[in-house]
């Protein structure tokens, strides 16, 4: 049997014909940008998080570097990230005009170690941005506890966490600013680049929504220096169709993990994910390490089963970032980075596929033990 990685178009079909509506009335009103569609959706996604203020923006990297603008971070000013994360959330620094400084990640959850970023700190340390990789909270009371302790402001990535919550909290609300991207695979995606900021200080939010209009207060009236960074109504009318899905998807991706788990416990050449304590991981993504990634990858292909590497580089490795980190540090993330395998996972996969591709793991790591007892013999 074939099995994806991701197939977008299986979750096309559960929301076609109330987006059919929704976008014949964004066309006929011709309210393409900023219109009642980007309200509304900033309104129920405040709502379903728990926090005072939403502002819909154009993508995920957006939202980190506009989030970071509102901060007022400015040139000189280090922030700490984790290594292991997608290249947009170090990118943003740097594009915000400060330094990227890498901490060092848990072995077991691939975020952020708290411990790790506190060593981080120095008296130009401004804040520090956690990343809820891979659907799963990072242990934000240690990483608020080391904000508070220096005075740093918290930056909550949670492009890879919508509806994951932390202590029975959301996600989202849990920092100073949160950065959401709707890009399409994400657990709330749209059909094209969207992104959001949320916060429970509502005038920072609004600072947000201000820079992301070209620092206007009013039409033509221009405060600060902004940027055009905007939520499209074709893209919120998607979010206002998926929304109103999410728990139910999430809930469907954490019964598919447990089908993982369930399905590769006798495997012992891998280590499975964990969920952390406190913390609702809405599985983004099913993440499995091995020191064999390359052949298990590659063995998976030939039978049809698509995986992904979420990242084959630290980020303190990335030739963009100049090797300016001192490569010793991020060890636990340069390990990662060689054995992380991502396998299919989203909320309309089928147990049977599961299943399939817990067969070709076990089949491939079996093959192994015999070729090895072959040779031994
Ligand atoms: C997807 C992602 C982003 C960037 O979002 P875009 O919408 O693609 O710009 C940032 N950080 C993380 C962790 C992501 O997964």
């Amino acid at each position: 049997m074939n099995v994806p990685y991701l197939d977008l178009s299986r979750a096309r079909l559960r929301i076609a014909t109330e987006l059919a509506g929704r976008w014949q009335r964004v066309l006929e009103s011709s309210a393409y940008v900023l219109g009642p569609e980007v309200r509304e959706f900033e309104a129920a996604f405040a709502s379903y998080l728990g926090v005072s203020a939403c502002v819909g923006v154009a993508n995920g990297t957006d939202a980190l570097l506009l989030a970071l603008r509102a901060l007022k971070v400015k040139a000189g000013d280090e922030v700490i990230l984790p290594a292991f994360s997608f290249f947009a959330t170090a990118e943003a620094v740097l594009l915000a005009g400060a330094v990227p400084v890498f901490a060092d990640i848990d072995a077991t959850t691939y975020n952020l170690d708290p411990a790790a970023a506190e060593a981080r700190v120095t008296s130009r340390t401004v804040g520090i941005i956690g990343v809820h990789l891979y659907g799963r909270p990072f242990d934000v009371d240690a990483v608020n506890a080391v904000c508070s302790r220096h005075g740093l402001w918290l930056l909550e990535d949670a492009a890879q966490a919508q509806g994951a919550s932390y202590h029975d909290r959301k996600v989202g609300g849990l920092g100073t600013l949160a950065a959401w991207s709707f890009y399409p695979t994400k657990n709330l995606g749209c059909y094209g680049d969207g992104g959001a900021v949320t916060g429970n200080d509502v005038a920072l939010v609004d600072r947000v929504r201000r820079i992301a209009n070209h620092g206007q207060t009013s039409r033509y009236h221009h405060v600060e220096l902004g940027t055009n960074s905007r939520l499209d109504s074709l893209q919120a009318a998607v979010l206002n169709c998926r929304l109103p899905l999410l728990d139910g998807d999430n809930q469907r991706r954490r019964e598919l993990a447990c089908r993982y788990h369930g399905g590769l416990r006798e495997v012992s050449e891998i280590t499975l994910p964990v969920d952390a304590p406190g913390s609702f991981a809405v599985y983004h993504q099913f993440t499995i390490s091995t020191d064999r990634r390359d052949e298990l990858q590659h063995d998976l292909a030939e039978r049809g089963i698509g995986s992904s590497v979420h990242y084959p580089s630290a980020l303190d490795r990335q030739p963009a970032l100049g090797g300016s980190a001192d490569r010793a540090t991020c060890e636990i993330a340069a390990r990662a980075a060689d054995q992380v395998l991502c396998l299919p996972l989203y909320a309309e996969l089928r147990d049977d596929e599961v299943a399939a591709v817990c067969a070709a793991v076990s089949a491939f790591f079996a093959k192994a033990k015999v070729e090895v007892n072959a040779l031994a013999g």
